[in-house]
């Protein structure tokens, strides 16, 4: 491959075409890393206005560190994978208490939550380090620019292959010009290589197979869960309860629930007063399949608190309970929220 002529085309194409998103121009560290975190497991175009109204929130590295956990899970609400947010503080603390943010990928991986891929996106754009931001999306335009016939199980499969390839001089612009070459060209399915401004440079175009690329590894197996979620209710208010600080959703707010065992054991005395709508909510491993239940209770049981519809609003809650937090907004009177 012709790396330099690769790079040409593909940077012209990024200065032509490249998609207007919010972090686009800035080399604020902060910034960027903001960025990164959220577009770890969300699309560009749902981040968007959350980045936003998150700078808004937060708007330095300092304001972050200084908020208390429950204030970042609420601006991270709907956005899942809530680690993220927990890390991002736990990071902006690291940063403070050592006076500045890391300067190399090697040193932003020693940071909580950010891996190899998010420390070589906002090290050579913020800091232009010749590093691949090498996650899946990047490994599946390589692959099939290279015809790369190993199985590419994880990104990483990539990391020498992607090294000899990167724009010495814009390698910020290259990596993000990878990003949008993978979202809206080379896509998963039925890439647009009539459209593509690096075909001339594609192994897999010219072998006539590109879909065929990257070779996978079959599909992990996720665990189904039954879940039966109580919207309890006592005095005209719902019952809520914190979930532990370690584990699945750690840290936030839900329904009761139990997956084994009948209500009588999740809320002594409470009565059950009619069937919810059923959801299913897919985890990386996991599969909740959800079933509400409306019910009475008879008194507040420990670990619990008792909210109306405003309190409701305010607590940090999954996105997989969404559908039974709206059920309760509307029937406590409040108003539902809008899905995002
Ligand atoms: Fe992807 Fe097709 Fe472009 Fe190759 S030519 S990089 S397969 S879009």
């Amino acid at each position: 491959m012709d790396r330099d002529g690769f790079c040409r085309a593909l940077l012209a194409w990024y200065d032509r075409e490249k998609r207007e998103l919010p972090w686009r121009g800035t080399q604020d560290p902060y910034r960027v890393w903001l960025s990164e975190i959220m577009l770890q497991q969300t699309r560009a175009e749902a981040v968007a206005p959350r980045y936003e109204a998150f700078l808004t929130r937060f708007p330095t590295v300092a304001a972050l560190a200084a908020a208390d956990e429950e204030a970042v899970l609420k601006a991270w609400e709907g956005m899942g994978y809530y680690s993220r947010a927990r890390n991002l503080r736990r990071a902006a603390m690291e940063v403070v208490r050592r006076g500045g943010f890391p300067r190399s990928a090697k040193e932003w991986q020693k940071l909580p939550g950010v891996g190899a891929y998010t420390a070589a996106a906002v090290a050579s754009i913020a800091y232009h380090e010749a590093a691949p931001a090498l996650d899946g999306n990047q490994a599946r335009v390589l692959s099939r620019l290279l015809a790369f016939e190993g199985t590419v199980d994880t990104p990483q499969r990539l990391r020498a292959q992607a090294e000899a390839l990167i724009d010495r001089e814009r390698p910020g612009d290259y990596n993000q010009a990878l990003m949008d070459l993978g979202s809206g060209v080379c896509t998963p399915r039925a890439p647009k290589c009539g459209l593509c401004p690096v075909a001339a440079f594609c192994a897999a175009r010219a072998g006539g197979d590109a879909e065929s690329y990257p070779h996978l590894p079959p599909p992990i197996a996720r665990r189904e869960v039954e879940v039966t979620v109580v919207l309890a209710y006592l005095g005209g208010r719902v019952l809520v309860r914190r979930r532990p600080s370690k584990g699945l959703l750690a840290g936030l707010w839900e329904f009761p629930n139990f997956s084994e065992g009948t209500l009588e054991d999740t809320l002594p005395g409470a009565r059950a007063t009619g069937e919810l709508a059923r959801s299913r909510h897919v985890f990386t491993h996991l599969v909740w399949n959800m079933r509400g239940l409306r019910a009475e209770a008879e008194a507040l049981p420990e670990g619990m608190r008792a909210v109306d519809a405003d309190e409701l609003r305010a607590l940090p809650f999954p996105t997989a309970l969404r559908v039974y937090r709206q059920i309760a907004m509307r029937e406590l009177g409040g108003e539902a929220e809008k899905d995002v």
